[in-house]
């Protein structure tokens, strides 16, 4: 592996706020660059949110939330993992979604991810709202159901909206275990709140035997025992990680267009990523971002910053071995 071509452009030598955006300085290596054969990890951005069944706009996250990770450094500050040097880092650019046909851009999102897939490429993506996690899915699970552990205040198992409408933003794990993309006895959904309609969701998830952690469970035990858990229900095989931005508190994200109140804070929204160190991720997503509720970018900082951390846990030695490495 060489990841000399792969390092990100240091603030040291470009201002921050200077040269062209893209995921953490990496360099913009697109499907179709011959340098993608070397790309372990790659950050995509997948701009769409024709699932948003309220408050919309998380398909301008992409382009704020590369904006804002140009302030991310090397070094994790904590377990001071280096991330860029155990792994291939590379910005993918943007999935293309076709904003006025929802069927045709789950359809664009599958393509695009069963090639980078097929380039043994591990994918971090920057949504887009939470149905851009379904086409992934359909992409990463093609050929065995996977395990997940997902962050949300929501569980997203709903079956219809609108009297029979299938596919939104509250209904792609529902979709996704009829699907067999999902086993649901390695799915584990954690911080779950807020009012509800009814308990439809929480009813699918018993009935199919998916684990669900509501806020006050998470609370109760702390987050280290909380994440022992969701470790032990993922085990070895195969798992998508899948992080929700209203899983954190809306006082520090409430760039969110559907926030629950009484979440986690900042520092424990980080806290359980590092809780899946030696998860075996095979791709994680930070979806629903909305960056027209979120004026000063906070939100899209803290979403950031989550990414970093999925990409600590993500890199060989400190969680899941890529195909190339
Ligand atoms: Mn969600
Ligand atoms: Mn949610």
């Amino acid at each position: 592996m060489d990841t000399q071509d792969f390092q990100p452009i240091s603030g040291m030598d470009l201002p921050r706020f200077a040269g062209v955006p893209t995921f953490m300085r990496l360099p913009h290596v697109a499907l179709t660059d011959p340098r993608i054969a070397d790309v372990d990890i790659g950050l995509i951005g997948a701009p769409w949110d024709g699932g948003t069944t309220n408050r919309p706009g998380p398909r301008h996250g992409p382009r704020q939330l590369r904006d804002l990770s140009t302030m991310i450094r090397a070094q994790h500050g904590v377990t001071g993992v280096r991330p860029f040097e155990r792994a291939n880092c590379a910005d993918l650019g943007d999935v293309s979604p076709n904003p006025a046909d929802l069927l045709d851009s789950l359809q664009r999102m599958q393509t695009f991810y069963s090639e980078v897939t097929a380039a043994g490429i591990t994918p971090l993506t920057a949504g887009g709202d939470h149905l851009c996690s379904l086409p992934i899915l359909r992409a990463l699970a093609a050929n065995a159901p996977v395990g997940m552990i997902h962050f949300d205040s929501h569980t997203d198992l709903f079956d219809t909206y609108f009297g029979g409408t299938r596919f939104t933003h509250g209904t792609p794990f529902r979709r996704a275990v009829e699907e067999g993309l999902l086993d649901p006895s390695r799915v584990v959904q954690i911080g779950i709140r807020g009012t509800a309609y009814d308990g439809e969701d929480r009813d699918f998830a018993k009935a199919v035997g998916i684990r669900v952690i509501p806020i006050e469970e998470f609370f109760d035990r702390g987050v280290n025992d909380v994440m022992a858990e969701a470790r032990d229900i993922a085990g070895s095989q195969a798992t998508y990680v899948s992080y929700d931005i209203d899983f954190v508190d809306p006082t520090f994200a409430p760039g969110t267009g559907t926030p629950e109140v009484g979440g986690p804070n900042a520092f424990q929204a980080l806290q359980v990523v590092r809780g899946l160190e030696g998860v075996n991720i095979i791709g994680a997503d930070m979806v629903e971002v909305s960056p027209p509720l979120d004026p000063a970018g906070g939100t899209a900082w803290l979403a950031v910053s989550l990414m970093f951390e999925l990409l600590c846990v993500m890199v060989p030695g400190s969680g899941a071995a890529s195909g190339k490495t």
